[in-house]
């Protein structure tokens, strides 16, 4: 299947994080240590933060984390996170997935509208695009800031809406698909009425499988070259 314009996920999807829950764990406790004196809930209570939507502000004030303004929070855990991107990119500890130029310039050839939608903050994401030199394959990029753009970050359909109405995009004559590797991904996707592709990559991300989501993806690949020849799940 053929689409007009096509939407990546970054993260785990375009680029290689080493052990991501590991990587995103330890940036979760280094903001908290930050933030409290009462110590750090175990592994089992932070894991419940990724999964807390919304209602992750009741969560840090579970664990003692209370804060007048929560962007301060993902200030400090962007400012890590951006600190160990450069430590690990010029390492190539962090790097593209081998096939993800290969894909990139294919879609480009044939006149594809690409765009990226990540949950990470702008400025990261801008930095990851200029050191891999990815500026001219992307027509509109989202990464969040420190205004409204949680409301905006996927599962919201706000952040998807809002590209594809940069890209002049319109859902009665064109088709658009998202690939990301997170039910997140795929949620925002579904609710943006777009087709959603799960990239499941080599990590076995959601061991018990995904048939009980809200949402499911209209196209499941293990690699990202499959999009160039998807057939419907
Ligand atoms: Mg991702």
């Amino acid at each position: 299947m053929n689409f007009d314009c096509y939407l990546f996920d970054l993260d785990n999807s375009l680029l290689y994080i080493p052990n991501p829950p590991e990587y995103f764990d330890n940036i979760l406790k280094e903001t908290i240590e930050f933030f409290t004196k009462h110590g750090v809930p175990p592994r089992e209570q932070r894991n419940r933060f990724w999964l807390s939507g919304d209602q992750y502000k009741a969560l840090l004030k579970e664990w003692d984390v209370i804060l007048e303004d929560y962007n301060e929070f993902w200030e400090k855990f962007d400012a890590l996170d951006f600190k160990f991107r450069k430590e690990f990119v010029p390492q190539g500890k962090i790097r593209l997935f081998s096939d993800v130029l290969l894909v990139l310039n294919e879609l480009m050839k044939v006149g594809k509208k690409l765009a990226i939608v990540s949950n990470t903050a702008r400025y990261i994401v801008d930095y990851i695009i200029k050191e891999f030199d990815l500026e001219h394959y992307f027509d509109e990029i989202f990464g969040l800031g420190y205004g409204n753009e949680q409301d905006l970050a996927k599962p919201s359909p706000e952040g998807i809406k809002m590209i594809l109405h940069k890209l002049d995009f319109n859902l009665a004559d064109s088709t658009a698909l998202m690939i990301g590797d997170s039910v997140v991904d795929i949620s925002a996707a579904k609710r943006a009425n777009i087709h959603a592709c799960l990239l499941k990559r080599d990590f076995e991300k959601y061991p018990d499988g995904y048939s009980d989501w809200e949402h499911q993806p209209d196209f499941v690949i293990e690699q990202l070259e499959e999009i160039l020849t998807l057939k419907p799940n």
